[in-house]
């Protein structure tokens, strides 16, 4: 390395140093615990990672629900233009010189993406979690592509559309983000019947069960580790318990015609949804709900607290099903820090970079941690989120920021006397990657 060179590095790395320092609470995570946060190679637990294109190809599976489709929305104000982890993930990932976000500086970063991307190919996937120190990723996606490898990616695929077949006008009236989504849901629904060359809804319910059987089988056998829900953008997280004789007369009268009314069809999608968890169950996968505030600017905040789903998990029915509350519920952290004491319920911490700053996310997560430290999981919910932030830099920023959370949160729990430094190593573990490994059974 030329000396110049050198010294610019050096005087790069210690201005990073020094902006860490003033933001100060990545001084206060214990030395002891923040090193064995960085030795340890994550297991992700949700995320969008997105797949290795040719030019000019595109990538649209990254999400059932992208974002993309619906009008601008706020986020708090830690993930808006000119945070400092912007450039400090640019930075490490692409080398960027600067701290600023000026187009002509926006414009060299670009290059160094591209240029990056092309020469690594099919590995530039694999190359990120590298750079995030992850070594597996869940991989929440339509469908997987090129450059995904099942050792460092596992599928999870979306199951929303099931519980939907019926006439949806009545929820894409609602307001222009229903009319996006319910308009995605029933193409997804509309692939999966075309590929099973059913050209129209099945007359018999339990002929369309089946269907969901196979396809859910299908998806086991293609390598999913779980089945998602992003129900709490469509509606109410309130499930039912509908008897299966009036899930199946409504279905048996509104596949063929008309629509049924809001109570009618909640039936039937409460009917299959406790279907699709008996089979998630049955086939040994845990099911994903988002649970925290939405995107999009019509989201019905109360849907994403997880209190709503506690009905559910106190079904003994459904105790032989796991179920994962992503996002941790955020904001309401503490009424998901109750649900993890079900014997079947955990969550991760996945999108608090988006959410908040790492010194609140910590206090989120050390509730958490009080109540059933077994269950909670590290997540970064890393997703391409337009112009130059993509899912490179939120899998970096999340694994960064999360671990700085974890340690914040292990740090104080040390200093108030509630566990060991050699128990906060071992928490720190667990939640990195060791309880995603018991539970995912890797
Ligand atoms: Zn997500």
């Amino acid at each position: 390395m030329p000396r110049s060179a050198l010294v610019l590095a050096i005087l790069g790395a210690f201005l990073l140093a020094s902006c860490e320092g003033q933001r100060g609470s990545h001084a206060s995570v214990k030395s002891s615990v923040e090193y064995e946060l960085r030795q340890i190679h994550a297991i992700d637990n949700h995320a969008h990672p997105m797949k290795a294109v040719g030019q000019g190809e595109e990538d649209h599976e990254y999400d059932a629900l992208p974002v993309e489709g619906i009008p601008s929305f706020a986020l708090p104000t830690v993930f808006s233009e000119g945070n400092p982890y912007f450039p400090q993930a640019w930075h490490t990932l692409f080398g960027y010189r600067y701290s600023d976000s000026k187009p002509e500086h926006l414009a060299e970063l670009e290059k160094a993406k591209r240029d990056l991307a092309k020469q690594k190919g099919d590995l530039y996937p694999s190359w990120v979690l590298n750079q995030a120190n992850t070594e597996i990723m869940l991989a929440n996606r339509v469908a997987m592509g090129r450059g995904l490898p099942s050792d460092r990616f596992k599928w999870v695929p979306f199951a929303d559309m099931f519980l939907f077949p019926l006439n949806n006008e009545s929820y894409k009236a609602k307001d222009p983000d229903h009319d996006v989504f319910f308009g995605r849901e029933e193409k997804l629904l509309k692939g999966y019947m075309a590929n099973a060359q059913m050209q129209k809804l099945p007359v018999s319910f339990d002929d369309y069960l089946t269907f969901v059987s196979h396809q859910l089988e299908s998806w086991k056998s293609g390598g999913a580790v779980a089945f998602k829900f992003e129900l709490a953008y469509l509606r109410d997280l309130d499930i039912g318990n509908p008897q299966k004789e009036n899930a199946e007369r409504v279905y048996s009268i509104y596949s063929q015609s008309s629509a049924p009314s809001d109570d009618e069809y909640k039936m039937v999608q409460d009917y299959v949804f406790r279907h699709i968890a008996h089979e998630a169950g049955r086939l040994g996968l845990p099911v994903h709900f988002h649970c925290a505030l939405g995107a999009g600017s019509y989201f019905r905040d109360a849907t994403g607290n997880s209190l709503a789903l506690e009905p559910l998990f106190n079904d003994p029915g459904m105790r032989k099903t796991n179920f994962v509350l992503l996002h941790g519920g955020w904001p309401f952290t503490k009424e998901s820090a109750l649900m993890i004491l079900k014997p079947n319920v955990y969550l991760d911490f996945s999108a608090f970079e988006y959410f908040a700053y790492p010194s609140q996310a910590a206090r989120d997560i050390r509730l958490f941690l009080e109540s059933a430290p077994e269950k909670v999981l590290y997540g970064s919910d890393a997703s391409p989120w337009g112009g130059d932030v993509g899912w490179e830099e939120t899998a970096w920023i999340g694994s960064n920021n999360g671990r700085q959370a974890l340690g914040l949160a292990l740090t104080a729990m040390i200093d108030d006397g509630e566990i060991s430094e050699d128990r906060a190593k071992e928490i720190a573990h667990m939640v990195m990657r060791e309880n995603a490994r018991r539970l995912y059974r890797f």
